[in-house]
């Protein structure tokens, strides 16, 4: 008889597992079941869905009928999983039961919204869903004030993207700097600069004490004063849902999310849940810098948790997800900021004691016409000399030099063996001749020699 495979939730990572499981098994029944109307569409892309440099419809990449026709996967939208019994293998949605041999969980995370009095006012919004996304779009017509709560990497997509369709903007951010935790000040203070520019206001060191308005929010208050908002969305963070890994006594980690092995099943009670698979953003990770738990609510993150749960799912031949150093990157107006590892606040509450190198260059040969600037740092334990992260600020080509620093990280390379291992490829159009990365190790083997 062909396997039952149930998945809850069709982002990333749910989409990637059913995907996966089809790959792995021809003839096994597999049930997508999720509460959103839009499925495998792309959530990095809602600042410019908004701003209508995408269309809503080029995020969406598949709907139901094209998962059913193409890779014979029921998806079921709409629809709320309310229950799972672990023991009888059964979920339960909208009065119908599934039964399941094998499960994967990939319900995603929620916007974390601060108690704060006033933030169910019309007019308030977070950025999840493409719903979410056209119910901003729509009430910013006619609008023009617009508050972000948080300046991470999502609230400053969102700033750019407000600002480019002429809203006043204004981002209140509790924290010192930009992108916090992920970044450091030095590297985050360009981007505050490049948005300053722009004509984007900052209200820094300012955690939201309110938000007013008789109905529909009419201002935000933060550090004691009241900015006019006519529309507020919250970018402040994501927390694991974990209702369902609760419900099923799943083991939840030190970081709130889901524990699961290299083969993405949960566990229970320390011991693993063969039938239970786990993906996405609840799912907490390992660290590939040091030997820890670390979280990656990335979307490249879910996809390749998807694809091992869902191979796994299905009982493919066994891969496994590796420990993370979760790499980054994000166009902000005119530049791009990425970052790989631990940052200075990240090693801080690791308790790494950290020595930093940084080099700047530009994108292109110094001759070569519209070479932009590009700005390295990297980061080494100050003990071992292995490197632990990495940041970048450019005008262009950010995400090919993190993802090389990035493989050096997770190999465990020290900035010294990273100089005698490295190479890179050179045509004056693309880069200098010796890139900015090695001019930015080379100067940490330098440091860490003092
Ligand atoms: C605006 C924005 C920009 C982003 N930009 C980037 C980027 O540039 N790069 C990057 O790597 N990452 C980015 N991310 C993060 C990335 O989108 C997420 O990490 C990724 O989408 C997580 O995928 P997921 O499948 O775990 O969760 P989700 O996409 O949240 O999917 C969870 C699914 O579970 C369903 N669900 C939840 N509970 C239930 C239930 N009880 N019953 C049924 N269904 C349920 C939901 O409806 C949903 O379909 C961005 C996120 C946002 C919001």
């Amino acid at each position: 008889m062909s396997m039952n495979i149930v998945v809850i939730g069709s982002g990333a990572a749910g989409m990637s597992a059913a995907s996966a499981a089809r790959k792995a098994s021809r003839d096994a029944k597999i049930t997508v079941i999720t509460e959103d109307e839009d499925i495998a569409y792309s959530p990095c892309a809602i600042p410019w869905g908004i701003e209508g440099k995408t269309g809503w419809d080029d995020i969406v990449m598949h709907d139901a009928a094209f998962y059913k026709e193409n890779r014979d996967i029921d998806v079921i939208i709409r629809t709320r999983v309310e229950t799972v019994d672990g023991d009888k293998k059964e979920v339960v949605a909208a009065g119908v039961t599934y039964p399941y041999d094998s499960l994967v969980i990939a319900t995603g995370g929620t916007v974390f919204i601060p108690p704060v009095e006033g933030k169910d006012l019309d007019n308030v919004f977070v950025v999840r869903t493409v719903r979410d996304g056209k119910n901003i779009q729509k009430a910013l017509e006619g609008s023009t004030n617009v508050v972000i709560g948080g300046a991470g990497v999502i609230g400053l997509e969102l700033a750019v993207a407000l600002r480019d369709m002429g809203k006043d903007v204004t981002i209140i951010e509790m924290m010192d700097q930009v992108i916090p935790r992920i970044a450091d000040k030095d590297m985050a203070d360009m981007i505050q600069q490049e948005l300053e520019a722009k004509g984007i206001k900052f209200v820094m060191k300012a955690p939201i004490q309110a938000v007013k308005g008789d109905g529909k929010v009419e201002f935000v208050t933060a550090a004691g004063e009241d900015y006019p908002c006519d529309v507020m969305i919250f970018a402040t963070g994501v927390r694991a849902n974990l209702d369902i890994p609760k419900m099923l006594g799943l083991d939840i980690g030190q970081l709130n999310a889901v524990i699961a092995a290299p083969t993405m099943n949960a566990y229970r009670r320390g011991r693993l849940v063969p039938d239970i698979f786990v993906a996405g953003d609840l799912v907490q990770c390992q660290s590939a810098v040091m030997p820890g738990a670390t979280m990656s609510q990335l979307g490249s993150t879910a996809v390749k948790e998807g694809l091992v749960a869902g191979n796994n799912a299905a009982k493919g031949e066994k891969k496994e997800f590796g420990p993370v150093a979760s790499p980054w990157v994000s166009m902000i107006g005119d530049l791009q900021i990425a970052g790989t590892g631990m940052s200075l606040g990240l090693a801080s509450w690791y308790g790494i004691d950290v020595v930093c190198g940084k080099a700047e260059g530009l994108t292109r040969a110094r001759y070569y016409p519209g070479g932009k600037r590009l700005v390295v740092k990297v980061l080494a334990d100050r003990t071992s000399h292995r490197l632990i992260g990495a940041q970048i600020v450019a005008g262009e080509d950010a995400t090919g030099r993190i993802n090389w620093l990035t493989s050096a990280i997770i190999d465990g390379k020290t900035a010294e063996t990273f100089m005698v291992d490295s190479e890179n490829a050179y045509c004056p159009p693309t880069n200098m001749v010796r890139d900015v990365v090695l001019a930015a190790v080379e100067d940490l083997c330098l440091r860490l020699k003092q």
